[in-house]
């Protein structure tokens, strides 16, 4: 590095004083300072910047600083920050009242969107977050198989439930968490966690306990340990075993839902998934997820069914409302092929740029999901 990339990149890393006061005021208040553990910055050193608005592609900092943002809350953000169509419908929505603890039209239209959207969908229910759809999605596989084992994937996130805290990715993995204290054995001792992408371990616990398990829980192209594809043949080759042992297969399509096509990974790899869960990007960044599946397994739930599950908040008139416009636009022509073009362009001049500095890179991209690994890989 000579000086001024140096001083150029110390420039990234230092924030301004006004994020700096926010950080050290707020760690008195919040443990680390945040609502969610990776936004610390903990694991990459530095200090995090404390956001004062975002606009399209760009995000500005409590100093004035602006910032090109290539993380879109995680996903969401695939047409950019407050979108002016978005922001209006919500600011309808908004005039007519925040909450009711009673539903709303606006939740039977983002359903029939969001199925009409997705290949393998019948029927969902709404939740907040990405946590409570994969939370609900275990209970009902449970509930409809009557058993306990739930084999998940190592380095894949389902958000921060209990039984699923085992060997993930995201803030736990940068974190370095194995699970987490104050989660009992009990409670993961029926979670079996195998290699993302190792189709013979999932056939060989398979064989081992073919009567035992609910569901395998799977991101269908992992995003949490950093982007890596699903081999070819491995998702098509859980779907057969679940089918051959009689468990049922959930796509957590929190990352990948609408993102890597229209209709998801499910759509891109042409598997169908019993259950698929889906996060933010339903409500434009709102917070919102819902899971869903064949009427058969959806009228599990309570009320019809015995399965319980609810929550005063889900459906919530202001995040339905930006969930409708967001699936609307998402439906225009061209859309995800341009953003192919656009994240392929992007690829190959961080590549590009890599091989010109000497740098060992390994670039993982599905659709517009992209990590670059400083490693020569393959990853
Ligand atoms: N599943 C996946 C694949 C995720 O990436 C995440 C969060 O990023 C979750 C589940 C949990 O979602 P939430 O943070 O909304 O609870």
């Amino acid at each position: 590095m000579d000086k001024h990339e140096r001083e150029s990149y110390h420039g990234f890393m230092s924030v301004g004083p006004l994020s700096k006061e926010l950080f050290y005021a707020s760690k008195k208040l919040m443990p680390g300072g945040v609502s969610s553990p990776v936004r610390s910055f903990a694991s990459v050193g530095g200090e995090p910047f404390f956001v004062e608005k975002a606009k399209g592609p760009k995000i500005y900092d409590a100093d004035g600083k602006e910032y090109i943002d290539y993380v879109m809350s995680y996903g969401p953000h695939l047409l950019g920050h407050a979108h002016p169509e978005i922001l209006e419908k919500m600011q309808k929505s908004l005039s007519r009242g925040t909450s009711f603890g009673a539903p709303t039209g606006f939740e039977l239209e983002l359903a029939k969107l969001i199925v009409q959207m997705v290949p393998h969908l019948e029927m969902l229910r709404f939740v907040n977050s990405g946590t409570e759809a994969t939370m609900s999605a275990v209970r009902l596989a449970r509930a409809a198989t009557d058993r306990n084992k739930i084999i998940k994937f190592d380095g894949n996130y389902h958000g921060h439930v209990d039984c699923l805290l085992v060997e993930a990715g995201s803030g736990v993995a940068t974190l370095g968490i194995p699970g987490s204290p104050g989660i009992p054995q009990d409670v993961t001792k029926d979670t079996i966690s195998l290699p993302y992408n190792h189709l013979q371990s999932v056939k060989d616990f398979l064989a081992k306990a073919p009567r035992d398990v609910a569901a395998i829980i799977v991101e269908p192209v992992a995003g949490n340990m950093g982007v890596v594809a699903p081999k070819e043949g491995f998702l098509e080759g859980l779907r057969e075993l679940c089918d051959q042992y009689g468990a049922l297969l959930i796509f957590d399509e929190v990352m990948t839902g609408f993102r890597v096509a229209q209709g998801g990974a499910q759509q891109r790899y042409h598997v169908r998934p019993d259950i698929t869960c889906f996060g933010k990007i339903i409500g434009a960044g709102m917070p919102v997820g819902a899971y869903g599946a064949s009427e058969d397994l959806m009228q599990k739930m309570a009320p019809v069914g015995q399965v319980y599950q609810a929550g005063t908040l889900s459906g919530n008139p202001i995040a339905m409302a930006a969930g409708i416009k967001m699936m609307k636009l998402l439906k225009e022509e061209g859309l995800y092929q341009n953003l192919e073009l656009r994240s392929q362009y992007l690829a190959d001049e961080l590549v590009k740029s890599a091989e010109k500095k000497g740098v060992a890179i390994t670039l993982n991209r599905v659709g517009c999901m992209v990590t670059i690994f400083f490693h020569e890989g393959p990853v």
